[in-house]
C-alpha cells in the first residue's frame, strides 16, 4: 500500500518511520522496516497494526543509513507479521517491498521454486526468491536478476523497491501500474510511493514511468528504459509543507 526507502542518510530509520507515518491516511494493516548499517549489521522489524506499535518494537540498537520500509494492504495472505513486508529471500540476501498485485505468482512459484522453502503466503515473496534464484543458479547480478524477474510477471501491478543487503548501498526500483517517486536529498536520495512522505528529506522529485528500471546510491540515481537506455530526466519541486 505504501512504499518508503532511503540510501545515504545516517537518519534512515526515523526517515522511514516519519515517512510511513505520513501514508498511514491511505490505510494498512501490517507494517514493516529493514535497515542496514553498512557495517555488517541490518535489522528487519514488523509488526501488525498501527505505525506506533512498529515504533515501540524498534529498539535503541536499529540503526542504519540505508532501509526501505512497508505499510501493507493484505491482498495474498492473512494479514500476520510473516505475511507483511519487507519479504526476504530464503538466505536473507535480498530484501522487497511491493504493492500491488502478481497475477501469476502461483504459476511462477511451480516453475522456478519448488525447492524453495517460504516464510509467507504474499505474492510479493514469489519475486524477491526469484531474484536470489536468478542470482544464485544463473550468475547474474543483482540487476540482471530483477530484469528478469520483471519480463515474467505478466499483467502485473507494481511498485517495488529491493535491497541486495551485500551490496546494501544500492537501491532497485521498477513500477508498473502504481505510483513511486524516486527524491533526490542532500548527499541521501530517497523513494516513496507518495511525495507527502519524503518532505522533511527533500521537495524535489522524479517522475518515474512504468517498464524504467532505476539503480539509486547515496549519490546518484540511475534511470533506464525497458531496452536498457539510460533516461535523463529532470526533478520537478514540491511546493509543500511537510
Ligand atoms: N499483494 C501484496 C500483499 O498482499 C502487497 C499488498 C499491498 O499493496 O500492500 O502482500
Amino acid at each position: 500500500c505504501g512504499i518508503v526507502g532511503v540510501t545515504g542518510n545516517d537518519n534512515a530509520v526515523s526517515i522511514l518511520l516519519e515517512g510511513l507515518e505520513k501514508l498511514e491516511y491511505r490505510g494498512y494493516d501490517s507494517a514493516g522496516i529493514y535497515v542496514n548499517d553498512l557495517n555488517g549489521n541490518d535489522y528487519l522489524v514488523k509488526r501488525k497494526g498501527r505505525i506506533s506499535e512498529l515504533e515501540a518494537a524498534v529498539g535503541p540498537e536499529v540503526h542504519g543509513s540505508v532501509g526501505i520500509g512497508h505499510t501493507r494492504w493484505a491482498t495474498h495472505g492473512v494479514v500476520s507479521v510473516d505475511n507483511a513486508h519487507p519479504q526476504y529471500s530464503e538466505d536473507h540476501r535480498f530484501y522487497l517491498v511491493h504493492n500491488g498485485v502478481i497475477e501469476n505468482y502461483k504459476e511462477l512459484k511451480a516453475k522456478y521454486l519448488s525447492n524453495t522453502t517460504f516464510t509467507s503466503q504474499t505474492d510479493t515473496e514469489v519475486v524477491v526468491q526469484l531474484v536470489d534464484r536468478f542470482v544464485q543458479t544463473e550468475g547474474m547480478t543483482t540487476k540482471e536478476a530483477f530484469l528478469k524477474t520483471l519480463s515474467l510477471l505478466e499483467g502485473s501491478s507494481y511498485a517495488f523497491l529491493l535491497i541486495d543487503s551485500t551490496d546494501p548501498e544500492t537501491l532497485y526500483v521498477a513500477k508498473n501500474k502504481s505510483p513511486l517517486l524516486i527524491g533526490v536529498g542532500d548527499g541521501c536520495n530517497v523513494v516513496c510511493s507518495d511525495a507527502l512522505a519524503m518532505l522533511n528529506v527533500t521537495h524535489d522529485f522524479l517522475e518515474l514511468h512504468d517498464g524504467e528500471v532505476v539503480t539509486i546510491k547515496p549519490d546518484s540515481v540511475d534511470i533506464e528504459d525497458r531496452d536498457g537506455h539510460k533516461v535523463q530526466r529532470d526533478t520537478f519541486h514540491v511546493d509543500m509543507d511537510a
